[in-house]
């Protein structure tokens, strides 16, 4: 950590080259270092009040940084200071984010889905036995080291922003946090309702990422939290079995594991590493065709225990033209059961894609 007099003594040590990106609290820029020639990404973090740096301070993005040794999460190199600002110097991923690579090359193959969640899991679960939630999980903070140079190339990925994660994970399962943070359209049920919460978060968020690595849109989109999480519990998860034809049952299986809306029975990411679709050891139960078990998820009774708060019954009345219009909540379990794939609400192309449509945190 070095402290700089201001802010011109930093081209001393880094020469600033492009603009990498732009997030709510930081710009990024590409950098070298003047001694060893060797690139960085380079984050500034501006220390005025009500911005991150103020919120979080210190303790977080760079004290866990510092603390992590993964090689797929992101590495911090140094951290300069002046009294204007903060300058991260991380390591550079010249590929961009994994989002902006999808938008402009499509949905991924099966494989190259497997070996990204691989990375993933292994990495979040690194960081939930160092006790820390990630809690930001999003395709814009999947990078990716190099470029592909296929939809097959290997995605050599780096988990980044650190900037709301906390350190207090004492099992993943565990509810300790009670702060509304996140990206709405990432954000668990859980998180939605208000309701004190663990590291399982990053395990629905990191289902919502794997959906979109299959299909390039997301399964719930909604313009507020209220009605996204309406639509969550309405389990109106778009399976289009054209964009899902492609994946096998036990790829089908492990989302549906991610996507689970009760933390009772969503795994954790040790146990979630050890699933036959990423290990590669065939599980005889998961041999069922592809569209039996799109039907079961959607007819899944995975509902919380308590009694929904909100009025389901119109909603549902409103959206499954196919159900008895004497359809009442308690009866939710044989509502769903009666869904099948034809059923399943799509997004408009306005709202597909759009990552913005809610305001983050
Ligand atoms: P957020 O709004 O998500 O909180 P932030 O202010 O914390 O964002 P980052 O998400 O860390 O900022 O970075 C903003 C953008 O800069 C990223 O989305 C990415 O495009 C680019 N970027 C960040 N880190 C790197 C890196 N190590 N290598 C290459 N590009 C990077």
């Amino acid at each position: 950590h070095i402290r700089l007099s201001d802010d011109r003594n930093l081209k001393t040590r880094y020469e600033k080259l492009n603009k990498l990106g732009q997030g709510s609290f930081g710009i990024v820029y590409r950098v070298r270092n003047q001694d060893s020639k060797i690139f960085y990404a380079m984050k500034i973090i501006t220390k005025k009040s009500g911005n991150k740096y103020k919120a979080f301070s210190l303790d977080n993005e760079v004290e866990l940084l510092t603390q992590f040794n993964h090689s797929n999460l992101i590495q911090l190199y140094e951290v300069l200071e002046s009294p204007q600002n903060l300058y991260l110097i991380l390591e550079l991923c010249e590929g961009g984010e994994l989002g902006g690579y999808i938008k402009t090359n499509g949905p991924l193959p099966e494989e190259t889905i497997k070996q990204i969640m691989t990375k993933s899991i292994d990495a979040l679960h690194y960081l939930h036995t160092k006790d820390v939630a990630h809690r930001d999980l999003k395709l814009e903070n999947i990078l990716l080291k190099k470029t592909p140079t296929s939809n097959t190339d290997i995605f050599d990925i780096r988990i980044t922003d650190f900037g709301l994660s906390s350190k207090k994970c004492i099992t993943s399962t565990e509810s300790l946090f009670h702060d509304h943070c996140g990206t709405p359209l990432y954000m668990a049920p859980e998180i939605l309702e208000n309701k004190d919460y663990s590291a399982l978060c990053d395990v629905w968020a990191m289902g919502i990422i794997m959906y979109y690595l299959i299909c390039a849109h997301y399964p719930y989109v909604a313009d507020d939290e209220q009605r996204l999480l309406e639509i969550i519990r309405a389990k109106k998860l778009q399976f289009d079995s054209n964009e899902f034809r492609n994946l096998s049952s036990e790829g089908l299986d492990f989302l549906k594991e991610l996507l689970l809306y009760n933390t009772d029975r969503r795994r954790a990411m040790g146990e979630l590493i050890k699933h036959p679709w990423l290990t590669g050891r065939p599980d005889k139960e998961l041999t069922k065709d592809i569209i039996t078990q799109m039907k079961e998820f959607n007819a899944e009774v995975d509902q919380p225990q308590k009694k929904p708060e909100i009025n389901l019954a119109g909603l549902i009345n409103a959206t499954a033209n196919h159900l008895d219009p004497s359809t009442t909540v308690d009866d939710q379990s044989e509502v769903s059961s009666t869904m099948n794939t034809n059923d399943i609400q799509y997004p408009s192309n306005e709202t597909k894609n759009n990552t913005n449509v809610l305001e983050k945190r």
